[in-house]
């Protein structure tokens, strides 16, 4: 019996693994005492424990290699393009010989507990050994892949024959010789482990329940073309990784699957599968990861390879997966998976036709028949993100426990911390990119992060940190806003924790990339740690905040319009800004197909010809109709340019809309564009029957200076007497030229439209001694009374916010029946781009039932 101890450090890290090993370096090198506490007997974590035959990574080992130790860059060379697990291994006890690491880690030690104490403001870790240590900051640095998965297969423990896990395979082999070997799964292990396991064992019968997508690794030594680019320049490759998607340098696909021939479609994919990177498979077109059509063409052609690979048509018809989405579940990278199925002694067993019922003491029983078998492999996979996390009793303040705390599934704010558990770090924690990257990448930006966190908190004389409640509950909003953008949660995958039998069913890992990621931790830094509390000696501040509010489809649009580096619309000189307003408008998706398109004219008010565009529904008219008055300023747009927004309206609402393209400043100004409004609602009331439509159903419609011009019309038409307007559907209105409100100047910049913007719109528009005039201003009418019912769409990040909620407020002041809808995280440009911004769908829908119900349709989805 060896007498129980208790050491005193800055900082526990739990785990040896790339990502405990690297923590170590930073913790030495910034002054703080810290242990490493590893339950494995040597460094190296995942290349630790999974040596079952064929490991080997699927990131290119040049790619998935430490950086931070440029001489290491150098002194390592690796053999292959993936490096098989013994030579990572070694690679990471390289790392550990050269940095001295073991000095500062306990091995063969589980950490069971750990308990914060508040008064001391420091944690407790209890481990297995029985030995305690007090430290300050306690890092988690378990792994994402590191807990094994409990069998959950009836009768595991009878089996009397041999039984392996790939998660922990024997150190010293394992020799199949000459045996009927069982292997239970098809994920990445054993996608690699079954054609070597084949070529040794007398029979092999792989028990697959969902087969899964893999494309041939093409391992050997690297070519000098693919490694040129590291080898010009280390430094500025690894930052081109760090700056990536998922932490690998690789060009971003601009084109769509179904943007490009067939033929061309078939050839990129060809190139990609010759090419044997993982990344290559998802990132051959920008969609495929978004749009079920997409995907499918990349999932035919994958079948139509594996079926070109396997003899047996109904064993290839039983690999091809067909329940899930191409990159829904981790693909893999394999040698001669399928081509090991052609072998006479391998077997596939396809659990979906004939499940598992039993194990017995001497192989498996399926539905339909009994196997003997002298050795089962395990390749099941793991309880991911959370396993080895909650694994750990961790009780944080006030006695609550993680467990309790993600009882419904992990919160944190950027996969670094949580909210209750001061000073606890997790290393690549579920929220942030971890697995959806190459986790080397991953690991390094994390533990600089924490690095950093810990140097700043003690250089300010405090010694805690801990995120806000707010700033980690908008965190795990935004991450799973971002994952429903795309196909990833319609998938029985590990990352939803599917796999795991009564885990939570979220979307663990963060998927807006990682140099986004990096970009938004760096920012929380940048605002003074914004969404986190600092607690200590020199005081406390609380810096509550919420890092990312826009919409994740608007922040990649706003990104890539950043990318572009455009000048700004009003240097470009009016008809320079028309014609990239048209430009612009033509990358736009298209929006549904209606009925019938008719376009024509209508007299203007001044008796100038106006054009315009009428959609009608494929259903039988007659039909309320829409006035419809464009975005633009006054300056830009045309009858055509709300396009998609109108056939969107058309179609979901029920009604012919009818897109009139008023006259336009500078060559009409004010009040030439209220005029019009008037004159062609007049006009088409008048001509209802003719244009196939219901009299006394019209409503008007507008996005912007258009719902200005909307606005306007309504009223005009009540002080006019006629024609009678049916309701008002004003999306992001500008509706007061005289007073610039908070939100015109919070939101003056980098949100689409811009407060300098809109002040040109108005120069050329309307003279500052006319903008008082309702008919510029409406929200300056003295009466807004008896106007007709109106929908006013507002926007949070938009300039014209404030004055579109003040518009919405007065009229339900003075009694009209209104539904104002404030549309969180949206900008003035979101709501327009129909197909293109899946977030704002629900106010495109709005829109549609407003107009329905302004017809007395009825309102068919909530707002
Ligand atoms: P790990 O390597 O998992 O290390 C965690 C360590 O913590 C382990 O050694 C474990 O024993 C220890 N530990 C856990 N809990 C406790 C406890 N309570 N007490 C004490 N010690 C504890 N990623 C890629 O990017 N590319 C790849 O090609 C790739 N290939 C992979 C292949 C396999 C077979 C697997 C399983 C994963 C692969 N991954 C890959 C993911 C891989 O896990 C990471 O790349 C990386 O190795 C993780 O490093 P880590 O240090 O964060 O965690
Ligand atoms: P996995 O992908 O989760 O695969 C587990 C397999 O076991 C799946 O086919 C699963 O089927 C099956 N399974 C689980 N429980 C089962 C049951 N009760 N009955 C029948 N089948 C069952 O696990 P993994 O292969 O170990 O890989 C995990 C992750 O580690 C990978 O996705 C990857 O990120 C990483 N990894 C990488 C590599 C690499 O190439 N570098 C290699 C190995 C692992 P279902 O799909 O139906 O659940």
């Amino acid at each position: 019996m060896t007498e129980s101890r208790t050491t005193d450090v800055d900082v526990v890290i739990v785990g040896a693994g790339f990502a405990g090993m690297y923590e170590l370096v930073r913790m030495r090198r910034a002054g703080f005492s810290a242990i490493v506490l590893e339950t494995a007997d040597d460094v190296g974590g995942t290349w630790y424990w999974n040596r079952y035959p064929g490991a080997r990574c699927d990131i290119l080992s040049v790619d998935y290699s430490y950086s931070w130790d440029p001489e290491l860059q150098q002194e390592w060379t690796w053999s292959e393009r993936y490096a098989a697990q013994p030579e990572i291994l070694r690679y990471a006890q390289f790392v550990a010989d050269k940095h001295d690491l073991r000095r500062d880690i306990r091995f063969n030690t589980r950490v069971a507990s750990a308990v914060w104490n508040d008064d001391t403001h420091r944690w407790t870790i209890h481990t297995d050994t029985g030995d305690d240590l007090s430290c300050r900051y306690y890092i988690m640095a378990t792994g994402c892949l590191s807990m094994p998965k409990v069998p959950d297969i009836e009768g595991t423990d009878r089996f009397t024959g041999e039984v392996y896990f790939t998660s922990t395979w024997p150190h010293d082999g394992v020799d199949f010789t000459g045996k009927r070997v069982a292997v239970i799964g098809t994920g990445s292990s054993a996608v690699q482990s079954i054609p070597l396991i084949a070529a040794e064992a007398d029979q092999l019968t792989v028990f697959q329940r969902t087969p899964n997508f893999s494309i041939p690794a093409r391992n050997g030594p690297i070519s000098d073309e693919r490694l040129a680019p590291f080898l010009a320049d280390p430094g500025a490759y690894r930052d081109e990784a760090r700056r990536s998607a998922a932490g690998v340098p690789r060009e971003t696909p601009m084109e769509g699957a179904l943007m490009v021939s067939d033929e061309e479609r078939t050839a990129r994919y060809e190139a990609m599968w010759e090419a044997g990177e993982l990344l290559g498979i998802t990132g051959t077109f920008s969609d495929t990861m978004f749009d079920a059509e997409s995907n499918d063409t990349l999932r035919d052609f994958i079948h139509g390879k594996i079926r070109s690979i396997v003899n047996d048509p109904e064993v290839a018809d039983a690999l091809c997966p067909t329940n899930h989405y191409v990159g829904t579940k981790r693909a893999c990278l394999d040698t001669n998976y399928y081509e090991t199925y052609n072998l006479p002694h391998v077997r596939l067993v396809d659990l979906r036709k004939d499940p598992i019922s039993t194990i017995t003491e001497t192989g498996i029983d399926t539905t339909n028949e009994s196997f003997e078998f002298d050795a089962i492999v395990f390749a099941t996979g793991f309880d991911a993100m959370t396993g080895a996390i909650v694994g750990v009793d961790i009780t944080g303040r006030n006695g609550l426990t993680l467990k309790e705390k993600w009882a419904d599934g992990p919160v944190t704010y950027l996969g670094l911390m949580t909210s209750g558990f001061p000073n606890l770090f997790m290393i690549t924690g579920p929220g942030s990119p971890s697995v959806l990257s190459n986790m080397m990448v991953s690991i390094e930006q994390h533990v600089d992060w924490i690095a950093d966190a810990l140097v700043h908190v003690r250089e300010r004389d405090l010694d805690t940190i801990e995120p806000t409640e707010l700033a980690e509950t908008r965190w795990v909003q935004h991450s799973n806003e971002f994952a429903d953008m795309t196909l990833m949660p319609t998938a029985n995958s590990w990352y939803m924790g599917v796999n795991v039998p009564g885990k939570p069913q979220v979307f663990l890992p963060y998927p807006g990339g990682v140099g986004r990621y990096r970009a938004t931790c760096d920012e929380v830094v940048e605002r003074d740690y914004l969404g986190f509390v600092l607690d200590g000696a020199s005081g406390r501040t609380v810096n509550d905040g919420i890092i990312r509010e826009l919409k994740p489809d608007v922040q990649v649009m706003l990104e890539t319009m950043a990318e572009m580096e455009l000048p700004p619309i009003e240097t470009m000189g009016v008809d320079g800004a028309r014609a990239f307003m048209d430009a612009s408008g033509a990358m736009m998706p298209p929006g549904p197909d209606v009925g019938e398109i008719v376009d024509g004219t209508l007299p203007g008010a001044d008796g100038s010809t106006l054009e315009y565009r009428l959609y009608r529904p494929a259903t039988d008219g007659p039909h309320p109709i829409a006035v419809y008055f464009h975005g633009g300023g006054w300056v830009l747009g045309s009858a055509t340019s709300d396009d998609p927004l109108c056939r969107y309206l058309c179609v979901n609402s029920n009604s012919i809309v009818v897109s009139v393209n008023y006259r336009h400043a500078p060559e009409a100004r004010f009040p030439a564009a209220a005029d019009d409004g008037l004159a062609a609602a007049t006009w088409i009331a008048d001509h209802a029957v003719e244009l196939g439509g219901i009299p006394g159903q019209v409503a008007v419609a507008g996005w912007s200076a258009g719902a200005n011009v909307a606005a306007v019309t309504a009223q005009q038409a009540k002080l006019a007497g006629g024609p009678s307007i049916a309701g008002q559907v004003l999306l992001c209105p500008v509706t007061d030229g005289t007073a610039k409100r908070a939100s015109y100047l919070d939101n003056a910049e980098g949100l689409g439209l811009t407060a300098s913007l809109m002040d040109w719109f108005w120069d050329h528009y309307c003279d500052p001694a006319d903008r008082a005039d309702p008919k510029a201003s409406p929200l300056l009418a003295d009466d807004l009374s008896g106007l007709p019912p109106a929908l006013v769409v507002t926007c949070q990040f938009d300039p014209l916010r404030d004055e579109g909620d003040a518009y919405a407020a007065a009229l339900a002041g003075a009694g009209v029946p209104v539904q104002h809808l404030q549309c969180p995280g949206q900008t003035h440009t979101a709501i327009p781009a129909v197909d293109a911004m899946v977030t704002s769908e629900y106010a495109r829908a709005a829109m549609a039932d407003a107009l329905r119900s302004f017809s007395g349709a009825g309102v068919t989805s909530g707002v």
